[in-house]
């Protein structure tokens, strides 16, 4: 794949260099969100976690990431809030 359009910002740019995760969850965002968008969801990521104090691999704070993540790079799920 040489270019995507990002369904975040709406933008034709470059694919991230791999997918994030080995799952569907990991080829929706590899085909469908752009390397600027992914950088400030893993920005975005760093702020929750500091800010909650989350131990990522935990399985309530792993939830909780993957649920912010959706909402932040599709606009769908739950809002933030802490399970
Ligand atoms: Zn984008």
């Amino acid at each position: 794949m040489s270019q995507i359009q990002c369904v975040r910002c709406g933008i034709a740019g470059e694919p991230q260099a791999f997918k994030p995760f080995s799952n569907e969850m990991g080829t929706r965002i590899y085909e469908s969100i752009c390397k600027a968008c992914w950088a400030e969801w893993l920005k975005t990521q760093q702020q929750l976690i500091n800010h909650y104090a989350l131990i990522p691999h935990q399985p309530k704070a792993k939830e909780f990431l993957l649920r912010n993540m959706e909402q932040f790079l599709f606009g769908e799920g739950a809002p933030d809030s802490l399970p």
